[in-house]
């Protein structure tokens, strides 16, 4: 390993990948590390991913995709499935991943773009130097080394620390941690084509259960259960334990997976002197989804643009890095988040009665006129009880967000 790069990445998921990908592209020396021993291992994800977001950066290659998906399906806590269209359904439907192939696939282009690469190696802490990062103290296999670096990038997704070593304040409300268990299964009898989402208190509190096909009779089946709503008891895999009892009791689960995602607001600075954070560890997955692939990308292409040229100028303090916060934010994806933390903040106070009657009033809803704001006038106007519910504060910034 050298010990001194133009750009230090920390975490090889996507937006890490993606980051030391476009530094590579460049031309800039780049040192990738992450701290587990393969990378897209263990898989902690649903894998769906909206089609024109995934087109954007990529075309899917050769075993990336598990399953393409047509529509999904709401189901209210009385049972009542609202079929919408992909279009419709919003980002975490179009393409269900293989993210074991799809992650490591992202890494391999960022070595095959000139930048090295190292697992099972953690960061461990960062270099500060006069308020400013200078790289990262990384532990390989008990050993550590110092590597220096113009810029670093933390990468270190929802459970990073790194920025927070860093000075930054990432601190998560435990109420917007979305507390997840998925079984990977087969044998299950399921439409291949088609997500669905349960919604309810009693199936998934503060949450929802997903189907998420991968292929005939087998798909990933989990549930996020908001981080207070749990208990001894009510742990998210006893919410997926009884789910599966009663809809898919002969089928076979290959794999269980545990994890959290946050559903908070971004983190208020994403940058500091030499310092920028992308993806999961800067807060900026789909408040109200929990899906994160898409603003991984988007976040760490972002951050190698802007971080490029701010070492091509020689000039990588907080300010010189500051268009990258301030053009995520502004973007459709900073919009998208703002909004849907709006949202969310809604969705998780409503009781079962409000689901059902909303689920009823939107399929009921001409679909030429989908769009957020008319989806919300079209709830409020068929429940007016949200609007009491919301207040009139709660109500101005909902729509304020559109
Ligand atoms: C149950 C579940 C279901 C999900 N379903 C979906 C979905 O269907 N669609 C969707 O879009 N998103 C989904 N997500 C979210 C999605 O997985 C993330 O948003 C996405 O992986 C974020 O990418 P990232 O690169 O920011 O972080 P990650 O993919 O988490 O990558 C961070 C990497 O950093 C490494 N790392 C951490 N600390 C260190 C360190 N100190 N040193 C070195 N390496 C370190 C980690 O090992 C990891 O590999 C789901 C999440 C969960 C938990």
């Amino acid at each position: 390993m050298k010990r001194e790069y133009d750009v230090l990445v920390v975490g090889g998921g996507p937006g890490g990948a993606f980051a030391a990908k476009t530094f590579a592209e460049k031309g800039h020396s780049v040192l990738l590390t992450e701290k587990r021993p393969a990378i897209g291992a263990p898989v902690r994800c649903a894998e769906g991913v909206g089609k024109a977001l995934m087109h954007e950066f990529l075309k899917p290659e050769d075993g990336w995709v598990a399953a393409e998906i047509e529509k999904a399906n709401i189901i209210a806590p009385d049972g009542f499935t609202m079929e919408l269209e992909p279009e419709k359904a919003g980002s975490e439907v179009g393409y269900v991943l293989n993210r074991k192939v799809f992650d490591r696939d992202l890494v391999w282009m960022a070595a095959g773009a000139g930048a090295d690469v190292q697992v099972k190696t953690r960061a461990v802490s960062p270099i500060m130097e006069d308020g400013a990062v200078k790289g990262a103290i990384l532990n390989q296999g008990g050993t550590t080394h110092e590597v220096r670096a113009g810029l670093t990038i933390a990468a270190d997704g929802v459970e990073s620390k790194f920025s927070r070593w860093c000075g930054i304040d990432t601190t998560v409300p435990f109420r917007e941690i979305e507390t997840c268990a998925q079984y990977l299964m087969t044998g299950i009898d399921i439409d291949p084509n088609a997500t669905e989402f349960f919604v309810g208190n009693s199936i998934a509190p503060g949450g929802y259960v997903w189907i998420f096909p991968k292929g005939d009779k087998t798909a990933n089946v989990g549930v996020g259960v908001g981080g207070d709503r749990c208990k001894p008891g009510s742990r998210p895999v006893d919410y997926l334990n009884r789910f599966i009892a009663r809809k898919f009791p002969n089928g076979k689960t290959l794999e269980l997976i545990a994890g959290g995602v946050s559903v908070c607001q971004p983190l208020s600075c994403t940058v500091a002197n030499n310092l920028m954070v992308v993806g999961d560890a800067a807060r900026v997955s789909d408040p109200l989804t929990g899906g994160g692939i898409y603003a991984a990308l988007y976040t760490g292409k972002l951050a190698g643009d802007v971080g490029s040229k701010a070492l091509e100028d020689g000039d990588t303090s907080t300010q010189a890095l500051m268009p990258y916060d301030s053009t995520w934010r502004s973007s459709y994806l900073g919009k998208a988040l703002e909004r849907n933390y709006q949202i969310k903040e809604v969705f998780i106070r409503l009781s079962d009665e409000d689901l059902n009657a909303i689920v009823h009033s939107v399929s009921k809803m001409n679909l030429s006129d989908f769009n957020t704001l008319n989806l919300i006038k079209n709830i409020i106007s068929a429940n007016p009880k949200l609007a009491i519910k919301l207040g009139k504060a709660g109500l101005k910034t909902l729509l304020d967000s559109l």
